[in-house]
């Protein structure tokens, strides 16, 4: 579902942390935007997702998958990572999954239960078993393990990185991806990047020239391999034709695009919000529940007319609460230390207060990521990060590096009564 165009822009929404500090531009290097296959498909899911986790760069929770997946890539990438045989033996490759697996506790893993992370834990020796059993007999050194590669194109620094790369001859190669999860589908826009983006890498030629003598004119992706380890299957895909390539950059700029334009309007769906780690930060949703349906505004007059209205009520607003705050002040500053005054007609209580401000947005949540608090800070309003900074068992580190952010602005608080007959 798109958001409509009556909803509140978000960047507008009262009490959010990023209208006291605006947000930090998009992350470039050397004046290019940084990008990847999963840069995009995440701001294709939701535009604000992305700025989370990309510019404002708030961890998110820890997932299982990813975790099992990474060891096993390890695993593999250790099994891979030899020049010349003999290839590591069965029970290295295993142990190099436990030395992995074991760096992380199950919670840090991102499972909720010792026994489930035991059960996967089984599952990769199990599977890492027969992948071995499978493919030892086909066991030779690879070109490339591991391979991650930053390419500067159309203004921006795309960056793929292969499991493994296999060199056909003549500079043709195959691109292999394992897959951990439950099944494999094709995925067509990471197959284009994988394609567009290797066969404009300089340093693959160099790559080829080194380990094989060879020196092509241009490298060749023959085609895209998806092994499935759980299943022991391979998926081939053949190369895309110029068209598709063609059509999916014109894709990839088009969301540059709007990054660098930063347009970052949320786009909620089911299955997009049913996973995101940041429904306590998202204006669609109230504290991880969805924002109840606006109710379309009553429209009595033609709009000429009630731009108007609104024009001018504005503009006497802005009149009134500029009195009020000179008028505040000067109750400040008499009532000192604050008190109950009475008027003919009014009585007011005056309360000395004092608030925290945040002079670098991104420096507080860096500190938030650093020490684990963002869970504390429940959201990133003034609200939210005051009460960490204030509360007592807050690292003293923490404390300190907080405090280098922040400033305390006195104030006043003055609860007016009108008095009975006035
Ligand atoms: S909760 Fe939904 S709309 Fe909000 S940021 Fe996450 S994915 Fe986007």
């Amino acid at each position: 579902m798109k958001k409509k165009n009556n909803e509140p822009d978000p960047a507008a929404v009262p009490g959010l942390f990023g209208d006291i500090i605006p947000s930090p531009a998009p992350p470039r290097k050397d004046g290019l935007l940084s990008f990847s296959y999963s840069k995009m498909s995440l701001y294709e899911e939701c535009p604000l997702k992305y700025k989370f986790k990309y510019i404002d760069k708030i961890k998110e929770e820890p997932k299982f998958y990813f975790a099992f997946g990474n060891s096993i890539h390890t695993a593999l990438e250790f099994l891979y990572s030899v020049k010349a045989p003999p290839f590591p033996s069965l029970e290295e490759l295993l142990e190099a999954f436990r030395q992995d697996w074991n760096q992380k506790s199950y919670l840090e893993k991102g499972y909720r239960a010792p026994q489930k992370a035991e059960d996967d834990y089984q599952k990769g020796l199990a599977m890492l078993k027969a992948y071995y059993e499978h493919n030892r007999a086909a066991f030779k050194p690879p070109f490339l393990v591991e391979y991650s590669t930053d390419v500067e194109v159309d203004g921006l620094l795309v960056r793929t990185i292969s499991d493994r790369i296999e060199h056909l001859g003549g500079g043709e190669i195959v691109i292999i991806d394992y897959k951990t999860g439950k099944d494999v589908k094709r995925q067509p826009l990471q197959l284009y990047m994988y394609q567009k983006i290797s066969e404009l890498d300089p340093r693959l030629k160099e790559k080829i020239a080194e380990t094989y003598g060879q020196r092509v004119s241009a490298v060749k992706v023959r085609q895209l391999l998806y092994y499935h380890v759980p299943t022991l299957k391979e998926y081939t895909f053949e190369r895309a034709d110029d068209k598709e390539i063609g059509g999916f950059w014109e894709r990839v700029l088009g969301v540059a695009d709007a990054i660098k334009g930063l347009k970052f309007d949320p786009t909620p769906g089911e299955r997009a919000c049913a996973w995101c780690d940041y429904k306590s930060l998202c204006p669609h949703f109230f504290g991880g529940q969805p924002r109840p349906a606006a109710q379309p505004a009553a429209v009595t007059d033609n709009i000429e007319v009630l731009v108007d209205r609104y024009g001018r009520l504005k503009e006497k607003m802005e009149e009134i609460q500029a009195q009020l705050a000179e008028v505040a002040d000067s109750i400040g500053r008499s009532a000192r230390d604050g008190g109950e005054y009475a008027g003919s007609s009014y009585t007011a209580q005056v309360k000395k207060s004092s608030r925290w401000e945040f002079r670098d947005r991104e420096a507080v949540i860096g500190v938030l990521n650093q020490f684990d608090l963002y869970k504390k800070a429940l959201s990133l309003t003034l609200t939210g990060i005051t009460g960490v900074l204030e509360s007592d068992d807050l690292p003293e580190a923490a404390r300190k590096k907080l405090l280098d952010q922040a400033v305390k602005k006195t104030g006043y608080d003055i609860k007016i009564t009108k008095k009975p007959g006035a």
